[in-house]
């Protein structure tokens, strides 16, 4: 698209299209290291707007790239060139809530954590809780099918996603998914959406599904040994039967300490640590689930006293392991990898030999309960991966992991999807 297009985007929308060069220059670009310039930004006023607008970009063949809060971590919301940016931050209100029923209507640009306040008095949740869950909005949680910490007892933004409305790139407007809790006739659209990171259409509104809260729902740091071997203890705590945790996630000693520096206090310093949490009728029950805890711990070699910690913080705090850890080491490379349970240990070590290969300091943290974790490599983006130059990076394992995590940069998935030039909506956002 050129500026000459512009005079008949402002004509075909009634919402405000940006121009403005420090807007547009934050727009551009995301939570990864990727920088887009598009020539403009629109925010619509409405669905119907919407539809004009990908009607606009059908006649003059422009790339347009949903966004939500910008945090995409490989890419996904920055701007391929000469497209237009499709700001929907600004759509963030809480239209319904059903708690008879458990779903909320919401616009796409709705910050999850907002939602999550919202619900709490009504004695109700939306489990998917990115890091990000300050900033990143239930669209984006759509469109990249987020996870969280809470995604080792509750699955991913997938499973509690009920309806959407979506414009398609021919501007068609379409509802999928419905009210009903039981869906099962024919294929499912709505599922091929989520996930979908913008290539399919822009969600214009999202019918979340809901959880009710725990009684008592309690945030757990547990320190754990340099002995322990993470893929034993995520085995071990997700067989069991009867302990009530609905997260388990790790951050290494260097960024345990990042973070305590940071703001607040973790509770135990200079070790790595378990971050926990254990949902429960009320507190006897808790009592006895954090003790079954203890035991299981313990069987794997993790013996440390728990400390308890407000869990909202306590994942908000998670959230800011990675910027706490650039804060700390300096840039680095991070990558997003999932591989199943049994084979988290064999990860770690091949991440440690990947570390060695590349003379690079190697710091970690991530969804250990769902086998996924954010590797971080000391070193300067440009310079990996490793001996590339010289031909002689030998690349990844093979760990039988999924699609699942994502990827910053190139040490997991070294195609990098090419931003196609089709003239229809699009995202250049890339997945192993
Ligand atoms: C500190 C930090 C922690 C994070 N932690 C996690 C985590 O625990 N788990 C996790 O899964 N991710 C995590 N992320 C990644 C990211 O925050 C999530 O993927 C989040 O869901 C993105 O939401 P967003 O609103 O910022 O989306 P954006 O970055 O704006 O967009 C993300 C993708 O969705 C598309 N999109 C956005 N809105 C729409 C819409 N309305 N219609 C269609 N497509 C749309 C965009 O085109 C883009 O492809 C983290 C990121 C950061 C910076």
């Amino acid at each position: 698209m050129t500026q000459d297009a512009l005079p008949s985007l402002e004509r075909a929308v009634r919402g405000s299209v940006v121009r403005a060069a420090e807007t547009l220059d934050r727009l551009g670009r995301d939570a990864s290291h990727l920088v887009g310039k598009p020539v403009a930004a629109v925010a619509p006023a409405d669905a119907d707007d919407v539809v004009a607008l990908v009607q606009w970009a059908r006649r003059e063949r422009v790339p347009l790239v949903a966004r939500g809060g910008g945090t995409s971590l490989e890419g996904g919301s920055v701007p391929s060139p000469r497209s237009v940016v499709v700001d929907l931050s600004g759509w963030n209100s809480i239209l319904e809530v059903r708690e008879d029923e458990l779903w909320a209507r919401v616009g796409p640009g709705t910050v999850n954590l907002d939602l999550q306040r919202a619900l709490r008095p009504r004695g109700l949740f939306f489990p998917p809780n990115p890091g990000s869950w300050t900033r990143s909005t239930i669209g984006g949680n759509v469109g990249t099918n987020a996870s969280g910490p809470r995604s080792f007892a509750y699955g991913p933004t997938r499973a509690w996603v009920r309806a959407v409305e979506v414009v398609l790139g021919n501007g068609r407007r379409l509802r999928l998914g419905s009210l009903a809790l039981k869906r099962s006739i024919g294929p499912d659209l709505l599922s091929l959406v989520v996930g979908s990171e913008g290539t399919l259409g822009i969600v214009t509104e999202v019918t979340v599904r809901l959880a009710p809260t725990a009684p008592t729902c309690e945030g757990l740091v547990v320190p754990l040994p340099d002995s322990a071997r993470l893929g034993e203890v995520a085995s071990r705590l997700a067989r069991a039967h009867g302990t009530g945790l609905s997260a388990v996630e790790y951050v290494d000693r260097t960024c345990a300490a990042a973070l305590a520096e940071r703001r607040r206090s973790l509770g135990p310093t200079g070790q790595a640590l378990l971050l926990l949490e254990i949902e429960a009728d009320g507190p006897m029950q808790a009592a006895a689930r954090r003790e079954l805890v203890r035991e299981l711990l313990s069987t794997v070699g993790v013996n440390g006293a728990a400390v308890a910690v407000n869990p909202e913080e306590l994942w908000t705090l998670r959230g800011e392991a990675g910027t706490s850890l650039n804060e700390q080491v300096g840039p680095s490379v991070r990558e997003d990898v999932a591989v199943p349970l049994g084979r988290l240990d064999e990860l770690v070590d091949a991440l440690r030999a990947i570390g060695r290969e590349a003379g690079a300091r190697f710091f970690l943290y991530g969804h250990l309960g769902e086998g996924s974790l954010h590797p971080n490599f000391a070193v300067d983006p440009p310079a990996w991966p490793p001996n590339a130059s010289e031909g002689r990076w030998s690349g990844p394992p093979s760990l039988s992991g999924g699609r699942s995590a994502r990827s910053t940069a190139s040490a997991f998935s070294r195609s990098r999807t090419s931003p196609r030039r089709s003239g229809r909506m699009q995202s250049i956002g890339c997945s192993p």
